[in-house]
């Protein structure tokens, strides 16, 4: 039987759990320990596929699809997850299973279909234990994996309505297990009262009292808070916690993120884990430690700085697409280059603002609103030879762009938000016709796809087959991509069918669209390769802009 380490979150959302469930995983893997990591969300939804980013975030994309069959008969298609999962892999270099995302809609799905096959013939259904059975089953699944440790991040706050069952579930597996085979760390706010001068711990008090009336005691605390904490307010959080203070971690602010486990590391977190843990490290994690703190620092020097704008729709929140802004750093941090992303709201564009980035990066995205403003970002990168990255939607309207500025189709667009257009240049993929239901039902998950010599995409991946993540329903459709080819309009990468996965345009320097998303398999110890070549198109142009 593996360990578990359960993370729950008081005080606030947002407070970078996953940041810290990932690099608590880190700390494990520098002692080379094998981890998996499960989030348990709260919500209703079966997945996060449906939701707006700017509700939730960033829907992240797995490798693989997972057929979620709660009984016989009954499948549901789920590779869309909580932004979490991509942390975990950014941190851990591992691929994570979309069964690893617990959410409360999964559990309540099983719970009342299995009712209805007779499974609970004779009882009442209750969340007691029905339901936190099904939630402790889910979790044990992922045990037989036959990893070292299983970090199970709860998500949400403790006191919220809909995470008891959850917060129950581990409270019931920390009784029915040794000891020593369970961790729970408790992470939380400090806020900083400027007029007082001082970290205030009243909080992270209140909150670790509802742990404790959900019958949960914590082992670890970790405070989140703008500057380090201070060692009185460290002292205090241990005092009334019961801990000891090398028990409560700081976990600042950081310019990196990926910093934080060499942080965890010098407060002697990742050997307390293990003794806590009963554990033996597998080997002497210094040379891992250090290999990791030369990556850090590839994110703390360089020699220039470039703006990219992201041109979008889910602007709002940073975090709507945080898997591109990494890849961007990733990208960055090994080319030199720091990386300043800025986003840009296409329904207020502003020409000549935009035609003063180094490059452009046109955002997925779904729906008819703002696309004009995309569709424009597109013909100013095209016209003004900025360097421009086009991610699925992002590529679809590049590639409308071309159509409408190189080829005269004026009224050129994807049927997705015009269904009526003359030139249906992007049109949905034949599979997805009949398709009525909404949820996990696009094109989804790792799929492999060959680029094609010659291209300027070749020169940046230099392999022929590689698996990238696809989420869509629609695409660039070959007849009219045939008629632009005569214009510079390159297929640059198909997938096994022969579809278009990707496009270049032969006369500008960098002009690229990706059906499928790089982004989510970018690490910052290995970025992807078609960000790094636009990081480096985008540093070309800005030299030499520089020397005329
Ligand atoms: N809306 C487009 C499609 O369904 C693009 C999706 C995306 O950007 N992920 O094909």
């Amino acid at each position: 039987m593996p360990k578990f380490i359960f993370i729950t979150g008081g005080v606030l959302s947002g407070l970078g759990k996953g940041t810290v469930a990932a690099s608590i995983a880190k700390l494990l893997q520098f002692r080379g320990l094998s981890v998996s990591m499960i989030k348990c969300d709260p919500y209703l939804n079966v997945d996060a596929g449906t939701m707006n980013p700017i509700e939730h975030g960033e829907n992240f994309v797995c490798e693989e699809v997972w057929h979620f069959a709660p009984v016989p008969n009954v499948v549901f298609r789920i590779a869309e997850v909580d932004q979490d999962f991509g942390t975990y892999e950014r941190f851990t270099g591992e691929i994570v299973h979309p069964s690893h995302n617990i959410t409360s809609g999964q559990i309540y799905l099983t719970v009342i279909l299995k009712e209805r096959y007779g499974e609970y013939l004779g009882k009442t259904v209750q969340i007691i234990p029905h339901v936190t059975n099904e939630i402790k089953r889910r979790i044990l699944l992922v045990a037989e994996e036959g990893k070292d440790v299983i970090i199970v991040e709860i998500g949400g706050t403790v006191g919220d309505i809909e995470g008891m069952p959850f917060l129950e579930a581990v409270r019931q597996l920390r009784h029915e297990l040794p000891p020593n085979d369970t961790l729970l760390i408790h992470v939380t706010y400090v806020p900083y009262l400027k007029i007082i001068g001082q970290q205030k711990t009243k909080p992270t008090q209140h909150s670790v009292q509802r742990l404790l009336q959900a019958g949960l005691l914590p082992d670890i605390i970790v405070a989140r808070s703008e500057a380090p904490l201070s060692n009185e307010a460290r002292a205090k959080i241990a005092l009334f916690s019961g801990l000891k203070t090398n028990a409560v971690i700081s976990a600042p602010d950081c310019d990196v993120v990926y910093e934080l486990p060499l942080l965890f590391e010098k407060q002697g977190l990742g050997d307390l884990l293990l003794e806590k843990l009963n554990l033996k490290p597998r080997i002497n994690p210094q040379k891992n430690i250090e290999e990791w703190r030369i990556i850090v620092n590839k994110f703390k020097h360089f020699d220039t700085q470039v703006n990219i704008a992201m041109v979008g729709k889910y602007t709002r929140i940073r975090d709507s697409y945080i898997s591109i802004i990494e890849a961007l750093k990733h990208a960055g941090a090994h080319e030199g280059v720091g990386i300043n992303a800025i986003f840009i709201d296409a329904e207020e564009l502003d020409q000549t603002q935009l035609e003063n980035f180094d490059g452009i990066l046109l955002t997925p995205g779904f729906g008819k609103r703002a696309t004009e403003g995309m569709i424009l970002a597109a013909r100013i990168a095209l016209i003004k030879r900025i360097p421009f990255l086009g991610i699925c939607f992002g590529a679809q309207l590049g590639a409308i762009a071309f159509a409408r500025e190189v080829m005269g189709w004026a009224k050129a667009n994807s049927t997705e938000i015009d269904p009526n257009t003359p030139y249906p240049v992007v049109d949905l993929l034949p599979s997805q016709k009949d398709v009525k239901a909404k949820g996990g039902t696009m094109r989804l998950g790792g799929m492999k796809i060959r680029i094609l010599k010659g291209t300027k995409l070749w020169l940046a991946y230099n392999r022929e087959y590689v698996v990238e993540r696809f989420r869509h329903r629609y695409h660039i459709i070959k007849k009219y991509a045939e008629k632009m080819r005569e214009k510079g309009f390159i297929v640059n990468a198909v997938d096994l069918e022969n579809n278009i996965a990707g496009f270049e345009i032969e006369w500008h320097p960098f002009f690229i669209g990706v059906q499928f998303h790089p982004e989510f398999k970018s690490r910052p110890f290995a970025p992807s390769p078609p960000y790094r070549a636009f990081i480096r198109a985008v540093r070309k142009r800005k030299e030499e802009s520089k020397k005329t």
